[in-house]
């Protein structure tokens, strides 16, 4: 059984910190990105040393008080939000934003926690180097909540995601003891590998205050495309025949249903529209090539060899960078769209790639069934990750059809686990998805993850209600 974190235990806390170290949470700490959950927080401690971390873990430990990690806030599954139970501390990593060190010979990063994912890859960028990470929520989320979360994003088909480009971790643990873990080596077979445990842990196994970041040369020429497909079968054999023409070199291949364009000129008509009549399916492919090589010819002869197998109708190649921009402007801000609209329940899918096509079409007969929807389906193709969120007809609130979410997100989630997908692709369990894990997880690996949780966390006070409810 957890305490509040009331007004003594937040007097002591303050009293052994520098001032400033622990305030009353503002509105920003207790809101989410969507709007479905509020927070509660007895203070917010915002550390400047990892120290600061171990003394406010310790102190928590000792009181039995919860910890709420708070990176950026940008997480959508409520992970950082506690609604429910005795009033935590929310530990917000926003002061520790050092990049401590790049060394681009070496092709590492080593940057604090709090750390701006665009800070970062802004901070490799003038090593002449590249963090690939790259997410619409780059300019507020920070590094530690990327690897908490295990972030995918848009460069994942290529260079893999958080966890691929984590070197190693410094954290404070649950009983306050510190990690030091920031080794810059690809090899260390030294025993069980606490780094990738704590990426994806969701701060229910320890904070972290610091990582090694694996940086890559940025592809010296590059270039971008959309190209209009039949479907999202012959998205999938277009991008087969996109790697066949220039293996490794695929950044990205993102699929856009013709929602995604409607929603921006229904909420954000300034973004530019590149079809004036959106199509049905469309994918953005994305390449980074080596030197003396022309994007342009190079997506020239994808079109023509997607046109010859009947699988591309139509397409625009980027003509400038800016142009390659305007692609993926309209690309990244779909999620802001969606906001904006509303949905009834949002889903972020994987399914083994050729199951998507079937699950598309399943899904999207099964939701007409039941309702009157409009199906935002847009995402990570290459990588099988469907954003699948469903909204109301045109001009209808969410509020609504509050009423059907439940059953919306167990037709969908249903479908994907009976396809061998993953009801949580890249954000992660949070509080929202805490019965999913239970519904569809493995029994063995929840009960192999609990007994991680009891050995590493026995009073509980990591995020507590996280990922295991
Ligand atoms: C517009 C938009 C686009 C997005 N696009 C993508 C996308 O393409 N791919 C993707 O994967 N995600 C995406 N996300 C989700 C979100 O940005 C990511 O989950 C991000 O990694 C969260 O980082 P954060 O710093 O904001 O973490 P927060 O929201 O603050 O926290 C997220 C989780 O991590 C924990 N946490 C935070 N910091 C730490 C720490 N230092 N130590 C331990 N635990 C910690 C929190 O307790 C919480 O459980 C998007 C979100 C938005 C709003």
């Amino acid at each position: 059984m957890l305490n509040p974190a009331d007004h003594r235990f937040v007097a002591e806390l303050a009293a052994g910190l520098p001032d400033g170290t622990i305030r009353a949470p503002e509105p920003r700490y207790l809101e989410e990105p969507r709007g479905r959950w509020a927070g509660l927080g007895g203070c917010v401690a915002l550390p400047r040393t990892t120290e600061e971390v171990a003394a406010i873990v310790r102190a928590c430990h000792a009181a039995r008080v919860g910890i709420v990690p708070w990176g950026g806030g940008t997480g959508l599954v409520g992970g950082q939000i506690m609604s429910e139970g005795p009033a935590p501390v929310i530990l917000s990593l926003e002061r520790m934003k050092a990049v401590r060190g790049v060394w681009a010979d070496e092709n590492v990063l080593i940057a604090e926690a709090g750390a701006k994912l665009a800070d970062v890859r802004a901070a490799a960028e003038a090593a002449g180097r590249m963090f690939p990470l790259s997410l619409a929520s780059e300019g507020t989320c920070s590094i530690g909540g990327n690897l908490a979360t295990n972030a995918g994003g848009v460069n994942v088909l290529r260079w893999g995601n958080a966890r691929d480009l984590c070197l190693g971790i410094e954290a404070v643990l649950a009983d306050g003891s510190i990690l030091a873990g920031l080794k810059r080596l690809r090899k260390d077979n030294t025993g069980y590998d606490l780094r990738n445990l704590l990426i994806g842990s969701e701060g229910t196994l320890g904070i972290i205050t610091a990582a090694s970041l694996r940086l890559v040369a940025p592809p010296p020429v590059t270039g971008a495309a959309l190209m209009v497909v039949g479907g999202p079968a012959e998205a999938l054999a277009l991008l087969a025949l996109a790697e066949g023409l220039a293996p490794g070199c695929v950044s990205a291949f993102e699929l856009i249903h013709r929602n995604g364009p409607v929603f921006l000129s229904e909420t954000m008509p300034d973004v530019r529209q590149p079809f004036a009549d959106p199509p049905e399916w469309m994918v953005l492919v994305d390449l980074g090539l080596p030197h003396g090589l022309s994007a342009a010819e190079m997506l020239e002869s994808l079109f023509e060899a997607g046109g010859e197998a009947d699988l591309v109708s139509d397409g625009l190649i980027a003509q400038s960078e800016s142009q390659r921009n305007d692609f993926w402007t309209l690309r990244e801000t779909i999620p802001e769209a969606n906001r904006l609209i509303g949905a009834i329940s949002s889903h972020d899918v994987a399914l083994p790639l050729s199951e998507l096509p079937g699950f598309i079409s399943e899904a999207g007969a099964a939701l007409a069934a039941m309702g009157d929807f409009r199906i935002n389906c847009f995402g990570h193709l290459g990588d099988g990750n469907l954003h699948y969120n469903v909204f109301p007809p045109k001009g209808a609130s969410r509020r609504a059809f509050a009423g059907q979410a439940n059953a919306v997100k167990e037709l969908v989630h249903d479908l994907v686990h009976a396809r061998g997908g993953s009801v949580s692709a890249e954000h992660g369990l949070g509080r929202a998805k805490t019965s999913d894990l239970t519904k569809y997880g493995d029994p063995a690996r929840v009960a192999a993850m609990r007994a991680l949780k009891a050995a590493l966390d026995p009073v509980g006070i990591l995020n507590p209600g996280a990922v295991l409810g």
